[in-house]
């Protein structure tokens, strides 16, 4: 049992945890700064585990994001451990390794986990999800000895994760419930146009239907005929990791912790960043909750500088990501929090763009495809 006191403490060793400990000492932070991650891996890209680490275009060596001798240089000690317990009164965590440290800032970025499928079988071992590189590793083996795999979800990771696998030559069927591949989030044309491309590229689509239950490696239906397969990943959306906020008595809002433009918490010497907040950005006006791998990056590094000492560090900037399905890109900037109406518009040969309007008719997001400059245009009506 250790106990030691800590300047910064930083839970996560994602985007979010690592920007925030640089952030922090680019700013000159002073002192002792310990960064905890349960991830037995050093801090990877977690975007290509669905796509070109998925499909063997990528290496493990590709993925890591520290530049040789970087956490000795910033002088940050990483601990591969667990944080179990926080007491934001006595400024202390607890780890599962029996380490105790007191901390004067506190940085939780924990991210989110991904959901079980809420059917009986859907949280057996043997159905895979997809978040770490172990789950990416472990997939990719499975898939190895495979012909047939069954991907049920229909969000961007589903999506990317089935044409990834179709690439592999597997016979791919994706399930989902909605009409067409991301529907209700992006709208009909563009669930049309990404089915096309899912199609286009092999993936056998069985849309509307309602999974009732997970057995070994069928996939049963409701109406319709099961689905047997090898492989069964499930990507149905994420929780976010607020478990050890919650139980810090927190203020959170729809399982995120709430924070200020600054990352500051509802406790003292407590930031939080990344896909475990629902954040206040000034530029929109209002609180988000995005899950994004580049605003996970700058939320952290908000974090980092307002623990630092910098009072003016906000959160302003539109949020976005790209996603690739095949060789294609898709880019998105948007608040993401809702739109009244989405408008197609139809670019030179395949391109396009949907742009979403709220109730008054203002810009509140675009969708693009092979269309740069609308995607560029988006962020400057949205900043
Ligand atoms: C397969 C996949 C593909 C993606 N593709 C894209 C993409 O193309 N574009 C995009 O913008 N976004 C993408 N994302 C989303 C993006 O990766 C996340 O938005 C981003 O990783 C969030 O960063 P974060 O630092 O908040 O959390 P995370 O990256 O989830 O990191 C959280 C860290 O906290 C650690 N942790 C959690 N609890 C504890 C604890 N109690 N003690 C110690 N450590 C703890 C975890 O081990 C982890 O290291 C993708 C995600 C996945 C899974």
């Amino acid at each position: 049992m250790t106990d030691e006191v800590v300047d910064l403490l930083v839970i996560g060793g994602g985007p979010a945890g690592l920007s925030a400990v640089r952030a922090y000492r680019e700013e000159g932070g002073k002192g002792r700064v310990m960064l905890v991650s349960a991830d037995p891996d050093s801090p990877y890209d977690r975007p290509p585990l669905s796509k070109d680490f998925l499909r063997g275009d990528a290496s493990e060596d590709d993925l890591g994001l520290l530049e040789d001798g970087e956490l000795s240089r910033l002088e940050v000690t990483w601990a591969r451990d667990r944080v179990t317990a926080v007491d934001v009164a006595a400024r202390h965590v607890g780890t599962r390794e029996g380490a105790g440290f007191t901390y004067r800032t506190l940085v939780l970025a924990t991210g989110a986990n991904p959901l079980p499928l809420p059917v009986p079988g859907g949280d057996d071992a043997s159905v895979l999800r997809l978040r770490t590189l172990a789950d990416s590793k472990r997939l990719r083996e499975a898939v190895g000895s495979a012909r047939t795999v069954a991907v049920i979800g229909s969000g961007f990771i589903g999506c990317e994760a089935a044409s990834s696998l179709r690439r592999l030559g597997l016979e791919v069927v994706q399930i989902t419930n909605e009409d067409a591949p991301q529907e209700k989030r992006l709208g009909a044309e563009a669930g049309a146009r990404i089915a096309g491309w899912l199609e286009a590229d092999g993936v056998r689509l069985i849309t509307g239907a309602t999974v009732t239950a997970i057995e070994g490696g069928t996939v049963r239906l409701r109406d319709g005929d099961d689905v047997t397969a090898d492989v069964v990943l499930t990507a149905v959306g994420v929780q976010p990791a607020s478990q050890l906020a919650a139980e810090a008595g927190l203020s959170l809002h729809e399982g995120r912790v709430v924070v200020d433009a600054h990352m500051r918490t509802s406790a003292d010497g407590v930031l939080a960043a990344g896909d475990v907040v629902h954040a206040f950005n000034t530029a929109a006006g209002r609180a988000l909750s995005v899950e994004h791998w580049f605003d996970a990056e700058t939320m952290g590094k908000i974090a980092g500088r307002t623990a630092a000492g910098v009072d003016d560090a906000e959160w302003s900037d539109p949020p976005g990501f790209w996603s690739q399905i095949g060789d294609r890109w898709l880019k998105y900037a948007a608040w993401g929090d809702g739109y009244a109406q989405a408008r197609f518009e139809a670019g030179a040969g395949d391109a396009f763009t949907v742009w979403y309007h709220d109730e008054n008719g203002a810009v509140v997001g675009a969708l693009t495809y092979e269309a740069d400059e609308n995607y560029d245009k988006a962020f400057s009506l949205l900043g």
